[in-house]
């Protein structure tokens, strides 16, 4: 594996947008692969019912599987829910099954129950720094959202310190941010001083239209240096991977969407070194 340097301590990013379909479990999957193929050290965290992430990473989920249900609701400890990727070295899931879906309503009566998630990281050895930590720690975490913004994106964005957010490059893609901003910010003031929004990441980018590339600096004007400077083209491969349980990096890894998603998996772990 061709590799670079690890970041100080654990990275750990939550993939939100409260709009379906904008490519929020594409990105995380894909982006998480990337980086493992860089050498890195990676956790997903399956925080949507769906369980896409789970899916395309080809780790069970049907009903009853322990995951982020167990970890939020039970508070059974991160490491009796991680699965180690069958497919990627390096990469371990918490995989979701559709008991999440009770758990929106079923944590409103749990205490403290924004921070289940957080207090579930701190808890794990391999999160933080070399130091408390060691070698085997976690350097990247990310936490699939989903297209809400309730208690479960609420526990993302508490556990998590950089927000990555997908945008899709189409007509309405700003249309909602809004609302995902005034919590992040809520967020900030009363549960999480940490959490920033780090990364914009431009996905389903179809170069040959004026819409899309008008999109893309209407993002750039919004969120300046937050946007990575690489796009992600619209590309059957990454929309037919997930069908094979499998990534677009290990499906087709010459196919441009792969080469973009490797490309945006180094700017990730570039801009975190110079910060
Ligand atoms: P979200 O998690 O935000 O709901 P998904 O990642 O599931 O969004 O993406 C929504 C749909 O768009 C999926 O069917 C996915 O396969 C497809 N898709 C995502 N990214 C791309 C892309 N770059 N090219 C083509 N299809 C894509
Ligand atoms: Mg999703």
């Amino acid at each position: 594996r061709p590799s670079i340097p690890r970041p100080m301590a654990t990275r750990t990013f939550v993939v939100a947008n409260q709009k379906g379909g904008v490519g929020k479990t594409t990105s995380t999957v894909n982006v998480a692969a990337g980086l493992a193929q860089l050498g890195q050290r990676v956790l997903v965290i399956d925080l949507d019912p769906q369980g896409n992430a789970s899916t395309a990473l080809s780790i069970d989920h049907f009903q009853g599987t322990p995951g982020t249900y167990e970890l939020l609701v039970d508070g059974t400890p991160l490491g009796d829910v991680v699965v180690p990727s069958p497919e990627i070295p390096g990469l371990d899931v918490v995989p979701a099954t559709i008991d999440l879906a009770g758990a929106e309503i079923e944590l409103v009566s749990v205490v403290a129950r924004e921070g289940r998630l957080q207090k579930a990281l701190r808890a794990h050895p391999r999160v933080g720094d070399a130091e408390t930590a060691g070698e085997d720690r976690w350097d990247y975490i990310f936490i699939d959202c989903p297209p809400s913004l309730g208690l479960l994106t609420i526990n993302a964005l508490v556990a998590g310190a950089e927000l990555l957010i997908p945008i899709q490059a189409e007509y309405y893609a700003l249309e909602g941010l809004g609302q995902l901003l005034k919590t992040v910010d809520m967020v900030r003031a009363h549960l999480n001083p940490d959490l920033a929004v780090s990364t914009i990441l431009v996905t389903m980018y179809d170069g040959r239209t004026r819409l899309a590339a008008g999109v893309a600096e209407e993002v750039k004007s919004h969120f300046g240096d937050q946007v990575l400077r690489t796009y992600i083209p619209r590309s059957v491969r990454v929309s037919e991977a997930p069908s094979y349980g499998q990534t677009v990096m290990t499906y087709d890894p010459g196919s441009p969407g792969a080469l973009s998603y490797l490309e945006a998996a180094r700017e990730i772990a570039s801009k975190g070194m110079s910060r």
